[in-house]
C-alpha cells in the first residue's frame, strides 16, 4: 500500500459543507409486515469509523441502502454533510459504496471499472485515467489496471471495488460486508488496509459486518443492531466489557451466562443466588428478587484448587482443546455448560476428560446483565 498524496484533503470541521457526516433521524423501513429498520437514530461524525454489527436480518443492509439512496425510506430522514438527501439520487450523494452485491463490470478492465465512477460524474478522459491510476495504486493494484475482474482474485476484485468507491473523493464511505467472501487471512489484511486508507484520508466510514472480531478491530464505535433497532453503541472495548444485556454479551464473543436472582445489594455490590453454582457477588446494580444473568468471559474464568464461598463452581471436564495460542476447556457444572479460556503459554496443557475441577472468577470480571435473549 502506498500512502502517497491523499485523494481527498482531510475532513473539514463539523458544519462545513462537506464534513462527511451522516445522520439518520427516526429512519424506518417497512416491507409488507416486516419492519426491517425501526426508527433508527444514528450519527456518523466527520472522520469517524462506525460499524453496524448485528446478526443476519437485523436491518444492516437496509439501513445502508437507504443512506446510499438505493431504497426509499418509509419514514424519517437521512442527512449527509448536514443536508437532507431524500431527493438526491445515489450518484449525487457523493458516497463511496462497496456492497457485497455491487459487483464489478466483467467486460471492463480494473481501470475502466474505476474510471466508470468518474465517467458518471462527467470527468474528462485524461483526468479520469490519472485518478483511476492513483486510486488503484492506493489499494495496492498499481500494475493490475489492465486486468479483467475474472483475472483477479477475490481480494483483488474487492480492492478494485474499493478504488472505484474512493476515486471520486467521496464525502464518506459505505462498506457493507466488503470482506465477507474472503478467507480469514486475506480478510484481516484488507481490514488493516481499509483502516490505513481511512486514517490517511480522514474519511468517515459507515461499515457493516456480522463478525464481531472485525467490528472490534476496525471501529471507533460499534452500533449493535437487533430486529431493526439499536440495542447498544459505544467504543469497541466498552461494548465488549460492558454489554447491556445477555444477548449483547453473547453476540459479542463467547461468554458464560449464569442465570441468577439478586438476594441482597448494598451500594454497588449485589449478592446473587446462582442456584446449584452457589452464591456470587457482582459489582453492579440490580433489583432484589429480580432475575438476571451473570456474565463471565471465558478468559476471566480460572482453575482454582477448591471451591470458595463465592464466585466459584465445581464441575467436570467435557472437552479440552489446544487451539495453539489458547486452550479452551468446556465444563459441566451445576447443570450448566461453562467455558474456560487460558493462554497456552507455560506448563498449561489440556485437562483430562471427566476430571473433577473447580473454577473461579474475580468479582470485578463478572457483569450483572438484564435478560433479553
Ligand atoms: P441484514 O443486512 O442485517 O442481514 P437486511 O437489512 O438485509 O438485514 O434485512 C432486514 C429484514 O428486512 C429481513 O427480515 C429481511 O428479510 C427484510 N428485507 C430486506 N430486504 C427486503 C426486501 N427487498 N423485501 C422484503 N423484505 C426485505
Ligand atoms: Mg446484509
Amino acid at each position: 500500500m502506498t500512502t502517497s498524496a491523499p485523494l481527498q484533503t482531510t475532513a473539514l470541521p463539523t458544519g462545513s459543507q462537506e464534513d462527511g457526516s451522516i445522520e439518520l433521524r427516526q429512519v424506518r423501513k417497512v416491507y409488507g409486515d416486516v419492519t426491517a429498520v425501526d426508527d433508527l437514530d444514528l450519527t456518523v461524525r466527520p472522520g469517524e469509523f462506525v460499524t453496524l454489527l448485528g446478526p443476519s436480518g437485523s436491518g444492516k443492509t437496509t439501513t445502508m441502502m437507504m443512506v446510499a439512496g438505493f431504497e426509499d425510506l418509509t419514514s424519517g430522514m437521512v442527512l449527509i454533510n448536514g443536508q437532507p438527501v431524500d431527493r438526491l439520487p445515489p450518484k449525487d450523494r457523493n458516497l463511496g459504496v462497496v456492497f457485497q452485491s455491487y459487483a464489478l463490470f466483467p467486460h471492463m478492465s480494473a481501470r475502466e471499472n474505476v474510471e466508470f465512477a468518474l465517467r458518471m460524474r462527467k470527468v474528462r478522459p485524461a483526468e479520469r485515467r490519472q485518478r483511476a491510476e492513483e486510486a488503484l495504486d492506493r489499494v495496492g493494484l498499481a500494475k493490475m489496471g489492465d486486468r479483467r475482474p475474472r483475472q483477479l482474485s477475490g481480494g483483488q476484485q474487492q480492492r478494485v471495488a474499493l478504488a472505484r468507491a474512493l476515486v471520486f473523493n467521496p464525502s464518506a464511505l459505505l462498506l457493507d460486508e466488503p470482506m465477507a467472501a474472503l478467507d480469514k487471512r486475506l480478510r484481516e489484511q484488507m481490514q488493516e488496509e481499509i483502516k490505513t486508507i481511512q486514517r490517511s484520508l480522514g474519511i468517515s466510514v459507515l461499515f457493516v459486518t456480522h463478525d464481531q472480531d472485525e467490528a472490534m478491530s476496525m471501529s471507533d464505535r460499534i452500533v449493535v443492531m437487533r430486529d431493526g433497532k439499536i440495542v447498544q453503541q459505544g467504543a469497541p472495548e466498552d461494548v465488549y466489557a460492558h454489554p447491556v444485556t445477555d444477548w449483547v454479551a453473547n453476540f459479542l464473543g463467547d461468554t458464560n451466562l449464569l442465570p441468577c436472582t439478586v438476594m441482597e445489594r448494598s451500594d454497588d455490590v449485589a449478592v446473587v443466588d446462582l442456584g446449584e453454582l452457589g452464591v456470587g457477588r457482582v459489582r453492579d446494580r440490580g433489583a432484589v428478587g429480580e432475575r438476571y444473568a451473570v456474565s463471565i468471559r471465558p478468559e476471566h474464568m480460572a482453575f482454582i484448587p477448591a471451591v470458595r464461598a463465592e464466585n466459584s463452581a465445581s464441575g467436570r471436564v467435557v472437552s479440552s482443546t489446544n487451539l495453539g495460542a489458547t486452550l479452551r476447556h468446556r465444563l459441566r457444572a451445576g447443570g450448566q455448560d461453562l467455558m474456560v479460556r487460558e493462554l497456552s503459554a507455560g506448563p498449561r496443557a489440556p485437562r483430562d476428560l471427566d476430571a473433577d475441577v473447580c473454577v473461579g472468577w474475580e468479582q470485578d470480571e463478572a457483569q450483572l446483565l438484564v435478560l433479553d435473549s
